[in-house]
């Protein structure tokens, strides 16, 4: 059985020492033989061996190219993306205190220390993504997106100033995925208790009628807001594309919008709802590693094997086995990415 991590960074610093391992025991990651579920469960199930295969998603140039080199390397087991996270949107006359380190623990603007050695707030350059997209293992463009979350704390000035920004790279983005017909891996927070980012997510890709799959890392938003995603005419076979819709050119392609879930799930209720309302065939696993470790790992450092736990709590709120979660969250991963499975 194959389970696909589709948002992972194990290319980050935190697994140079132990990096081979990780991969390896994602390979055999197994499941349930160790719980009580497992011992509850026919025998059958409890032998499944489970292979989890990576999407190791960039964060800027130099992530992009680490994930690369990890897909050259493992070319069965991972693959990459290539993009310039939100986060690391900082206004020039921001970039020496965060180079000197001082403010950033309260300006929180990198994607976090974990990230990268270097303190250096990164680049962007169109080009070098662009180049770097040429990769055949690059299987999406991201992430990239918008993050208001961080800007809470900052004065309105700035904080419109940084989403100008954010836009303006993302829109970049948005729009080499578009070129390269390529999937686009977002990141997109909004500001606490709203889904402003989600708005203006959903502006941007239609306003330049994006026509690629589009999957939202880590969802957090509204169930309005995801009924907005899933009937944005992306999709072949709505009444809505059916009557050209929204979005109506889009409609002949058959791209949608897919939602990926991580770790949190097996420890927070706060996501059954729209893990409910969104059809299992517009859901991935992720891991997100290293952040955001899966109960029984909570508050260590996560890693791909850990994504059984996720997929298990996924067929628990979904009310199917484990085995559907599998088929169908990988065959969906497979298309989106075109991974030869
Ligand atoms: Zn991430």
């Amino acid at each position: 059985m194959i389970l696909i991590d589709s948002h992972t960074h194990i290319q980050f610093p935190v697994y140079d020492n132990d990096r081979e391992a990780v991969i390896e025991r994602a390979r055999n990651a197994g499941v349930y033989p160790h719980t009580k579920r497992a011992l509850a469960l026919e025998e059958n199930d409890a032998r499944y061996g489970v292979g989890v295969k990576m999407i190791c998603v960039g964060t800027q140039a130099s992530t992009s190219e680490s994930a690369i080199k990890l897909a050259e390397k493992y070319p069965e087991d991972v693959w990459a993306t290539i993009g310039y996270h939100p986060n690391h949107v900082v206004p020039a006359q921001h970039a020496q205190t965060l180079r000197t380190g001082r403010r950033l623990a309260q300006t929180n603007w990198y994607h976090d220390q974990k990230e990268q050695k270097s303190a250096n707030p990164p680049r962007f350059n169109i080009e070098e993504l662009r180049r770097l997209a040429q990769h055949p293992k690059v299987v999406a463009i991201g992430e990239c997106g918008l993050d208001y979350y961080r800007l809470a704390a900052s004065d309105l000035p700035l904080a419109t100033r940084v989403k100008e920004k954010q836009k303006e790279i993302f829109l970049q983005q948005v729009e080499l995925a578009q070129e390269l017909n390529k999937a686009l891996m977002i990141h997109c927070r909004p500001s606490k208790g709203t889904n402003d980012a989600y708005e203006d997510l959903l502006k941007i890709l239609q306003e330049i009628k994006f026509s690629q799959n589009v999957i939202i890392h880590f969802y957090v938003g509204s169930v309005e807001m995801a009924r907005k995603f899933l009937d944005a005419g992306f999709y072949p076979h709505t009444k809505r594309a059916l009557s050209g819709g929204v979005n109506g050119a889009n409609a002949r392609y058959g791209a949608g919008v897919y939602f990926t879930f991580g770790g949190v799930i097996t420890f927070s209720r706060d996501y059954d709802e729209i893990i409910k309302y969104i059809p299992l065939d517009r859901i991935l696993l992720e891991t997100d590693a290293p952040y955001v470790a899966p109960e029984p790992y909570r508050g260590r450092r996560n890693e791909p094997a850990y994504i059984v736990e996720t997929a298990k709590k996924l067929a628990e709120v979904k009310n199917v086995s484990f085995e559907k979660v599998a088929e169908i969250t990988t065959k969906t991963a497979g298309q989106i990415f075109k991974l030869p499975l």
